[in-house]
């Protein structure tokens, strides 16, 4: 008989994956996905840490679970991801009715663990060592890189996949807990990550997005050759049938000329590079352990413009880090006005327990300050996005067409032949314009004819083809 399984996801790109991957080693067992929590026979969350609001959205999602399991006492709820990994057993202390709390380096043995609590084992924990609980070796091997055999079903569009090429980091910027949840950095090698892809685009997939925390330190050694991105990237650019490879988050320190050189020559290399820059001082990057001066940032900078002058390169910025002085944070807006990133992520700091940042400095950027400060800087980059999108008026762009844009998914109407699809160009922007559903997966010409800071909209190029001749034969 089948069984009702509800899956929520915050965070990024790699929960993203997880659920994927989680989703489909459940359809196996005899699992079908459901939308609602009333009628699955298994919820679960699959979490996030980065900060403190991820963690409460989902520390409220459990805590209106609480009667739905005291009517219904076999529903198994599970707590998956980075929470679970930081939390631990906290979870069955705040959520006692919760059975099941899995680590993202543990995730492969979420069947076997929901099948054992359906059978009346009881509550159920697998998280991996934590970043001082033994040699490196065995830290590594207990955060279990997940990547089974995929099910292209699973996948928000068969069109576009993400491929995992990293797992963990070792970077420990002093202001986050990916290391410590995610665990040491671990790169996959390369033959296993060629095969992925090769079988993504034998199954029609057209686009895939390397993920790593810091993708450009990927590394591998296999036999005599030492592998790094560029090369993979070249590997993968010659498998027939993907048309798109993209790759984040790079790390500013390890974004190498080969690398830059391999986006330029790799035609199916996206013109979009993700690296963030967090701080435009030098005072709050040292506080934050990044690694980099603001100089060594704009030098990359240099490097990127003067190697790939048509790329779009997009940042994070965290505002409010311990110790931000109003001068500090000036000097970051003088950095995204002088950059003109295509955009920025930005992020009021959130204080996590456990990280160096909390342990040494005071969270005293008081929060109405981040807050302005948030909007702030989201002005400025606004207004650079919305320029600096008006030049491609009149434009034609090439965009790979993902699905129906969001406005549309809202009132979609399966049996209505036009629709407002949504894709993108090769360096990330984003293109909403009306279209036929058979058009999804496509690479197709667009004329943009207007623009806002987040969108191009635009119409589809269509050649003239003349009517056909025919000549009747006697
Ligand atoms: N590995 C990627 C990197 O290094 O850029 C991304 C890691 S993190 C999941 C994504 C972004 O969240 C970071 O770039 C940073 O801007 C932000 N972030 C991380 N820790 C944070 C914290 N404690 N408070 C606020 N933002 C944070
Ligand atoms: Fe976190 Fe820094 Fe690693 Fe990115 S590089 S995941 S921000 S520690």
């Amino acid at each position: 008989m089948t069984k009702k399984l509800y899956i929520e996801t915050v965070g990024c790109q790699m929960n993203v994956l997880d659920s994927e991957l989680v989703v489909a080693s459940l359809r196996k067992n005899g699992y079908e996905l459901t939308d609602n929590t009333r009628d699955a026979d298994t919820i679960l969350f699959n979490t996030c840490s980065v900060r403190q609001h991820a963690e409460d959205k989902i520390y409220s999602a459990l805590g209106r679970l609480k009667n739905a399991k005291r009517e219904a006492p076999h529903k198994i709820i599970g707590v998956l991801g980075c929470m679970a990994q930081k939390d631990q057993r906290l979870i069955f202390e705040r959520a006692p009715y919760v059975d099941l709390i899995v680590g993202p380096g543990q995730l492969h043995q979420v069947p076997q663990l929901i099948a054992g609590i359906a059978a009346g084992g009881g509550p159920r924990m697998e998280v991996s060592l934590g970043r001082t609980e033994g040699a490196r070796a065995e830290i590594e091997r207990s955060h279990e890189s997940f990547d089974p055999l995929r099910d292209p079903e699973m996948r928000p569009t068969p069109h576009q996949a993400y491929v995992r090429i990293m797992i963990g980091c070792d970077k420990f910027c002093t202001y986050c807990i990916v290391p410590s949840v995610r665990g040491p950095e671990q790169s996959r090698p390369p033959s296993q990550i060629v095969a992925e892809a090769r079988q993504l685009a034998g199954e029609g997939c057209k686009e895939i997005v390397l993920l790593g925390q810091t993708v450009n330190s990927y590394r591998y050694q296999e036999s005599d050759r030492r592998w790094r991105l560029s090369d993979l990237i070249y590997a993968l650019d010659a498998i027939d049938g993907l048309e798109r490879i993209k790759f984040v988050t790079n790390y500013p320190k390890d974004m190498t000329d080969d690398l830059l050189d391999a986006v330029g020559e790799l035609p199916k290399c996206a013109k979009y590079l993700h690296v963030p820059a967090q701080s435009g001082s030098n005072r709050v990057l040292q506080r934050m352990k990044r690694g980099y001066t603001i100089e060594e940032y704009r030098e990359m900078m240099d490097r990127i413009r003067a190697r790939l002058p048509d790329a779009a390169v997009a940042s994070d910025f965290i505002v409010g880090f311990c110790g931000e002085t109003e001068d500090d944070f000036q000097l970051t807006c003088e950095l995204v006005r002088e950059q003109r990133f295509k955009n920025s992520f930005i992020f009021k700091y959130s204080e996590r327990p456990g990280t160096r940042g909390a342990d040494l400095y005071a969270d005293d950027v008081p929060e109405e300050v981040k807050k302005r400060r948030n909007n702030e800087l989201l002005a400025i980059q606004n207004e650079i996005s919305e320029a600096d999108n008006q030049p491609f008026l009149g434009r034609q762009v090439e965009v790979l067409v993902e699905g129906l844009s969001k406005a549309a998914e809202k009132h979609d109407d399966p049996a209505a032949q036009q629709v407002q699809l949504t894709g993108r160009t090769r360096c990330d922007r984003i293109v909403v314009f009306d279209g036929n559903r058979r058009q999804i997966g496509q690479v197709l010409p667009i004329a943009i004819v207007d623009a806002n800071a987040h969108t191009l909209f635009g119409t589809v190029v269509t050649q003239h083809v003349g009517p056909e001749l025919f000549t009747l034969k006697a």
